[in-house]
């Protein structure tokens, strides 16, 4: 987390979005995490990664879902985003999209590093950053190989804004990680930042989400928020979720 948090904050002055950008192609690297190296593997024993961006300005977002060939599945979704024709790409289109537009590919095989540590993954270990620029630029990017053992073609809440993640420079920006079928269930994303609108602060929505996956859905997660003011806040009802700060 620290490593992530350093390449990001260490981007900060070039936006938010460069920012989160580098934060999380840090953890897509880092085999110990749910995403890119070392992702959860599917019913098939394959990896299948998923991912989201989105800058708060213009609402702009990006997801990419089911990929198996993008080395980082971030770079795919901001290319979708800043391309603006479309919001989601899956599979096969997005993989050639990603060649067209000379995004580096790679052998899925590179994603498998300890097939049995992958095999056991439970989720909940998806990568996500929200930064604040010093314009108030706000920005979220979250990467994931979903839950292990789903089936394949399954699409969890990562790549959706709105469950997922969700940035408004007005609001704030936030990230969800756990058992994304119940985000995309309670459109968590977007009522977090909704909350935000109604004055609640960081602390109060990112607690106030994890109470409503636990007792809605019976379910497990985790969020990161930051708001247009204060220091960003976190909360999770799994055994651990790590962050790092800087500000
Ligand atoms: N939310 C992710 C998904 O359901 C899993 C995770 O957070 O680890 O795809």
């Amino acid at each position: 987390m620290e490593l992530a948090r350093d390449a990001g904050w260490s981007l900060i002055g070039d936006g938010a979005l460069a920012a989160v950008a580098a934060a999380v192609k840090q953890m897509e690297d880092e085999p110990l995490l749910n995403a890119g190296i070392g992702a959860c593997l599917n019913l098939d024993g394959v990896v299948e990664l998923d991912a989201g961006v989105m800058q708060g300005g213009e609402l702009q977002a990006g997801g990419v879902a089911g990929l198996k060939d993008l080395r980082h599945p971030i770079d795919l979704a901001i290319a979708v985003m800043l391309d603006g024709r479309h919001v989601l790409l899956a599979g096969e289109g997005a993989s050639r999209f990603a060649r067209e537009h000379g995004i580096e590919m790679c052998d899925p095989a590179i994603f498998i590093t300890d097939r049995k540590r992958q095999e056991l993954l439970l989720g909940a270990d998806t990568v996500g950053a929200v930064a604040r620029d010093a314009d108030g630029r706000m920005a979220v990017a979250v990467s994931t190989g979903g839950i292990s053992g789903k089936l394949p073609g399954r699409i969890g809440d990562s790549p959706i804004p709105g469950s997922g993640f969700y940035a408004d420079d007005r609001f704030g920006a936030v990230c969800g990680t756990g058992q994304g079928e119940a985000f995309l269930r309670l459109a968590l994303a977007r009522l977090m930042v909704v909350e935000l609108e109604h004055g609640m602060d960081a602390p109060a929505v990112a607690t106030g989400a994890v109470a409503l996956l636990g007792t809605r859905l019976n379910a497990l997660g985790g969020v990161i928020v930051i708001a247009r003011e204060g220091a960003p806040a976190s909360s999770f009802n799994t055994p651990s979720m790590p962050v790092a700060v800087a500000t």
